[in-house]
């Protein structure tokens, strides 16, 4: 049995952190190849080093003076070598990252040594093989990241090396410079590695003990998800819960490897499982919720409509004219609803609006703003009778009006639409008739 472990930045933030990173690792010799973040806080007002790297790139790259802040980083690192009771040295390193900064490498690269120096201390404490990213995770002459030929590369390696500390976060062009995935990449280098080794588990150690049922930001202590299928979690992902890195999900699943999100400081939670599908049953009928503000519903108004062939589309192309994608669509017999992003719309609107009227001679349009879209998403929803009638009637109950109403064609999903200033209420008001009122 083999197990990647990735550990985010909270995990590794400190001395203490590293040791309890060491003794969960340790615990189990199926843990063969580890994927660490860089240092990131160790209380809510600390930096993140990669924040500090970008900052000090800025100044180096600037002609500024960057030595107190490249101090800070060597501090970070130093402080957990010391207190970790290593005998190892970055200065080497540092010298290199200098001249680096001073050359204007790229805040790629500046970046990237937050996980590369990590992975240096973290290897050296564990006792691990140590392989630098760059030399197995590769992007195209687009920056595109080349899946197959780093996993060619990748598992030939790692064929050959039982224990390995991989850092996550970037890999190299082909000319060999460094290039980061987006912020929180570290979980899509995880991902790669367990498909890399076809691991039979990935697991993904943070500081929450699994996927939230709902933003614990709007509900105190919610329930924590045991079981979410790959398409549930990117239902939630892109309603705004954020775990996991959106893209993670797509090398493990190429070979169907399950994820489990673990929590470093309470390692005895059994956390969450991501899995492909599943006969489990969710405990609470939906397996979460999650929502985003912002939004804005254009509604267009016109006598048959629908026998009108081509309508739809050219009502769409205007909002692809000017860059502005779709969210949802519910229709009427004589009416459209195309729900978009307020904050890229508001520039674009009146472009929109005169290509519609011109295109499609509309009977009226009207503009409503400050749209709140609420999904809720069960893999269960589809055999239970009663779901839909349990949101509304609790949102009915809360005094929460619904502007939109849509299911999507999987039955995975509910996404209702309330005011913006609705939006806590009815998460709350949908959280309580599921979870706390379970019948
Ligand atoms: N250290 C990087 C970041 O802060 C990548 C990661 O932690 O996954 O975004």
């Amino acid at each position: 049995m083999i197990k990647v472990v990735k550990f985010g930045g909270s995990s590794l933030a400190s001395a203490e952190q590293f040791k309890k990173v060491a003794s969960i690792i340790h615990a189990e010799k199926e843990r063969h190849y580890v994927v660490p973040s860089a240092p990131g806080k160790r209380f809510s007002d600390d930096i993140k080093v990669t924040d500090m790297l970008y900052e000090c790139y800025a100044l180096a790259s600037k002609g500024k003076d960057y030595k107190q802040s490249l101090q800070n980083i060597k501090d970070r690192y130093n402080s957990i070598i010391d207190e970790l009771g290593l005998d190892l040295s970055l200065e080497d390193q540092f010298k290199i990252i200098e001249a680096g900064f001073v050359g204007r490498s790229g805040r790629d690269y500046a970046a990237s040594r937050g996980e590369y120096l990590n992975g240096i201390v973290l290897a050296k404490y564990l006792g691990f093989e140590f392989i630098d990213s760059a030399e197995v995770i590769f992007f195209d002459d687009y920056g595109n990241f080349d899946a197959e030929r780093t996993n060619q590369v990748l598992s030939e390696k790692l064929s050959t090396i039982e224990y390995a500390v991989i850092p996550g976060f970037y890999g190299s062009m082909p000319n060999d410079t460094i290039k980061t995935f987006s912020r929180g990449g570290s979980d899509i280098t995880g991902s790669i590695v367990s498909r890399a080794v076809k691991a039979d588990l990935y697991e993904n150690w943070t500081d929450v003990s699994g996927v939230l049922v709902v933003d614990p930001r709007i509900i105190k202590n919610p329930a924590v998800i045991r079981t979410i299928t790959y398409k549930e979690l990117r239902e939630m992902s892109y309603m705004g819960a954020s775990v996991l890195h959106e893209d993670a999900i797509f090398p493990v699943r190429k070979e169907g490897i399950p994820i489990n999100i673990r929590n470093t400081n309470a390692p005895e939670d059994e956390g969450t499982m991501i899995v492909e599908s599943t006969s489990r049953k969710s405990e609470y009928t939906i397996t979460g919720i999650a929502g985003k503000h912002g939004f804005t519903a254009v509604s267009i108004e016109k006598d048959m409509m629908n026998s009108e062939l081509g309508f739809c589309r050219k009502v769409l192309e205007e909002f692809e004219k000017n860059g502005i994608s779709i969210e949802h669509m519910p229709s009427g017999i004589d009416t459209m609803s195309v729900f978009v992003n307020q904050e890229e719309f508001v520039n674009k609107e009146q472009e929109v609006l005169a290509g519609i009227h011109r295109n499609t001679h509309p009977d009226a349009i009207d503009i409503e703003p400050d749209i709140a879209l609420i999904a809720v998403v069960g893999r269960g929803m589809k055999s239970t009778r009663g779901t839909a009638g349990r949101i509304f009637s609790a949102l009915a109950h809360a005094h929460v009006n619904v502007r939109m109403i849509d299911q999507g064609s999987s039955e995975l999903n509910i996404i209702v639409g309330v005011d913006d200033s609705d939006f806590e209420k009815a998460i709350s008001a949908i959280y309580d008739i599921f979870v706390n009122t379970q019948l």
